[in-house]
């Protein structure tokens, strides 16, 4: 503790912390529920954050900042400038560098006293439980339904609490799960997402600020558990959606006994297959693959002369840029059969209709959806959509 005025008292009260952490951390130490046992508990507590992007960067800097003792810092991928609008540990001179590189120079920066320890793996059944049984607490900074399965159940088979966090578009969600009986994330969410009608940032597009916001709710539900053992969010998920000025908790199912991995009689006792369980989620290009006649790539598109050629993009994302003589019918529209199809399929069904989104992803499917509604025609998906065409044909072309 602070030093005495009187001479040769130097500290009053036994404590783990120096006297410049208690000047450094001193702001923090007087919010009730902190104090000096919870600026303790944080310098001995180990944290795992599961993706550097952009919830994992707010959260490690928080608690890098707030004196967390150990961060381990997970991510297998390197920064991109489209990244830089909501990934805040990121700068533009570390584009094409190693994530967890660059978050490890930033985070050092903030707090030389935090070790810092790199992961750079794509968590997966084989390697997940080695690295999170080293950890206190995981937060979950992902965007994808295998990695969210894979983190659960491991957390659960290791004891271990798990603040999770998601944002998309406008809208953000926090959740704490297996803290003291409480839910896993299973027993809110029994079955994947159909992989069809899901969508991550890379195709819906997130609000860098929703995301700074979810990213900070989770570094402070981590703060809350390590400095004072009590949740925030356990049994319960926060809502936010700052576009619409909405902030709202909502009480989450208890713990469920059919549980697959945190039930009386769990089935699910080492990691299993998640990308098979979810249905491939993250590679769920290819869970709708088109056959090859189906296809055609960016050159080839280039070289025809098409005459009809639909961009299943929503339609903001049409307004920034489009290829000539394409026409907007957005893909949720034409799943949910609200789109006016009829003027873009032509009377002649032998000649073909091109479909295009923004990676290649969403047009497959409207190959597959068009197919069943009009037996006769020819459709066709563009391989890598308007990124492919960026790449291969026309650098210029303004895609995001
Ligand atoms: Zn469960």
């Amino acid at each position: 503790m602070a030093e005495s005025v009187e001479e040769g008292a130097t500290n009053v009260v036994p404590t783990t912390l120096t006297n410049p952490e208690v000047l450094r951390y001193g702001r923090q130490m007087i919010v009730d529920g902190i104090g000096l046992p919870g600026q303790e508990g944080l310098k001995k507590s180990k944290v795992l954050i599961v993706g550097l992007g952009a919830l994992g960067c707010p959260s490690a800097h928080y608690l890098a900042a707030a004196g967390v003792g150990t961060l381990g810092l997970l991510d297998d991928d390197i920064v991109d400038a489209s990244n830089l609008h909501r990934q805040i540990l990121h700068s533009e001179k570390e584009i094409g560098v190693h994530k967890v590189d660059s978050a490890i120079s930033r985070l050092h920066a903030v707090n030389k006293h935090v070790t810092l320890v790199p992961h750079k793996v794509d968590l997966n059944a084989s390697n997940a439980l080695p690295i999170i049984e080293q950890y206190d607490l995981v937060l979950d900074c992902t965007d994808n339904a295998t990695t969210r399965y894979l983190v659960n159940d491991c957390c659960v088979l290791l004891k271990k609490v798990l603040v999770s966090g998601a944002a998309l578009r406008f809208e953000g969600q926090v959740s704490t799960y297996n803290y003291k009986g409480g839910p896993c994330y299973r027993c809110i969410n029994p079955n994947p997402p159909n992989p069809d009608t899901t969508l991550n940032c890379f195709e819906a597009g997130v609000l860098g600020p929703v995301t700074g916001i979810v990213g900070s709710l989770q570094a402070a539900e981590a703060i809350k558990i390590l400095a004072s053992n009590e949740s925030a969010y356990a049994g319960k998920m926060m809502l936010v959606s700052p576009w619409d000025g909405i902030m709202k908790a909502i009480t989450l199912r208890s713990r469920q006994k059919d549980c697959v991995v945190c039930g009386d009689n769990p089935s699910v006792t080492s990691p299993v297959d998640y990308v098979q369980f979810c249905g491939s989620g993250k590679n769920k290009a290819y869970s709708n693959a088109s056959t090859e006649q189906e296809r055609i790539t960016c050159k080839q598109l280039k070289e025809t002369p098409y005459k009809h050629l639909i961009d299943v993009r929503p339609a903001v994302e049409f307004g920034i840029c489009a290829l000539g003589k394409s026409v907007c019918v957005p893909f949720g529209e034409m799943m949910s059969d609200k789109a006016d199809l009829e003027p873009h399929i032509p009377e002649d069904t032998s000649e073909p209709v091109y479909l295009l989104c923004r990676a290649g992803i969403n047009s497959q499917v409207a190959v597959q959806y068009l197919k069943e509604k009009y037996p006769n025609h020819c459709f066709k998906d563009i391989i890598g959509g308007l990124l492919g065409w960026t790449s291969d044909i026309d650098p210029s072309f303004p895609m995001y």
